[in-house]
């Protein structure tokens, strides 16, 4: 079977709420796929940073296979063998006392705004029902009808409505303005350390260190959506520890999961977290054995492997190398550790069309904010990797733009 057939298939068949790369993966391995006619292609993407190990990282293939063996399914209606084990191990690897476990990363936000909320009426004596949180222009911290009510970005929201209040949106990177939104309802702030989605947008630095001292000034919940920075694709495990602006509320989702399973999660100290009492709160499959096998595997193989250092080394190397790329199509090269973006000029179009070159040069990598390719490779690549990709990514960045419907501006 052809590309074709399967993008047909899912074209009749499935809600048209994306817009693929036209590249049809049957088969990965550590930082590479193959689509169905044979091609191989370095991953660029990581699904969206949720592959940091790799793709079928043996060692959580093994963990899982094992599971699968022994127990899948329990619900929270019973203890199982692992969860405990899994919170343990997350707990004290990421230093909060208490973890609650869910599957995606839209419900570890949802989750930790509920657990903010409680937390604001019953421990902090803000009135009931009248509290408010400050989020970022350009957030993206998933796609639920509570979370897209604070998303600034017009498509999240239309049709959506009627939204959530309870939300103050205060301009990127400004902590100043940050603190004169807060007033005597504000319970706290979520942020992305770095925005993802939003462009790889880098915020100033002393930016999450501000925040950090802002909201224990006020003695409001720092809470940091790392679903996409932390784990060690930043280059630390986690983005805060890069100005040691450790968030009261620390959401983690993506590469929790081992690039295998959705396991995703909230992390607080017990002051925090024991606000939430049997019955507030729950997910059929959340804290799962098969999920609590593969996240405490996906821990040890990151501190094993040392992945955020082999972050940290090899995305300096990378930016270094984009950044000395001369291209007339480059607005702005930046990112930290493998998380990078390189921002196209408007005038020469959407940063799409180069994604799609790259596709067809064994590259793959997602457009983000129309103008920004973002490159997030698996944080096991090879610095060998990163150099056949910077030979087919020059190649794109420097070649002259031929076909009209590439961008506005031929030359
Ligand atoms: C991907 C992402 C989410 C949403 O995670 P899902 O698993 O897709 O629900 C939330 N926040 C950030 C920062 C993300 O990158």
């Amino acid at each position: 079977m052809n590309s074709s057939y399967f993008m047909n298939l899912e074209e009749k068949y499935g809600a048209h709420n994306y817009k693929p790369i036209p590249v049809v993966i049957e088969r990965g391995e550590r930082v590479w796929v193959w689509d169905v006619e044979g091609n191989r292609y370095l991953d660029m993407l990581s699904a969206y940073s949720a592959l940091n190990h790799g793709h079928r990282h043996p060692k959580i293939l093994k963990v899982l296979k094992d599971q699968l063996e022994k127990l899948t399914l329990t619900s929270r209606a019973f203890y199982n063998d692992l969860l405990g084990k899994f919170e343990q191990r997350l707990a004290e690897f990421a230093g909060y006392d208490k973890v609650l476990p869910m599957n995606t990363g839209a419900e570890a936000v949802e989750s930790a705004l509920k657990i903010a909320r409680k937390w604001a009426y019953y421990k902090r004596g803000i009135t009931m029902n009248q509290g408010n949180i400050i989020v970022v222009e350009g957030n993206f911290h998933g796609r639920t009808i509570t979370i897209v009510s604070f998303s600034t970005e017009d498509q999240y929201k239309d049709g959506f409505g009627p939204f959530t209040p309870g939300f103050k949106v205060a301009p990127f990177g400004d902590a100043r303005v940050i603190r004169d939104l807060i007033d005597d309802k504000t319970l706290g702030i979520l942020v992305e350390p770095i925005q993802g989605e939003g462009g790889v947008r880098v915020p100033p630095e002393g930016y999450l260190k501000d925040l950090r001292a802002i909201s224990s000034e006020h003695k409001i919940l720092l809470m940091f959506d790392e679903i996409q920075t932390g784990l060690g694709r930043t280059g630390k495990m986690f983005a805060w520890q890069w100005e040691d602006a450790k968030p009261d509320v620390l959401i983690l989702g993506k590469a929790l999961g081992g690039g295998v399973y959705p396991v995703s999660a909230v992390l607080a100290n017990d002051e925090i977290m024991d606000v939430l009492k049997p019955g507030d709160h729950g997910s059929t499959f959340g804290g799962n054995p098969l999920a609590a096998a593969v996240g405490i595997a996906a821990i040890d193989v990151l501190v094993e492997e040392k992945l955020d250092q082999r972050a940290k080394e090899l995305g300096e190397y990378f930016l270094r190398q984009l950044r000395d790329i001369k291209s007339d199509y480059v607005k702005d090269v930046r990112g930290k550790g493998l998380l990078i973006g390189v921002e196209i000029k408007k005038e020469y179009g959407t940063a799409r069309p180069f994604c799609e070159k790259l596709a067809k040069l064994g590259i793959l990598c997602k457009e983000t904010h129309d103008q920004v390719a973002r490159f997030a490779p698996p944080l096991v690549i090879k610095k060998e990797e990163i150099d056949w990709a910077l030979e087919r990514i020059y190649k794109v960045l420097t070649e002259p733009i031929y076909n009209k419907g590439d961008a506005k501006k031929v030359v």
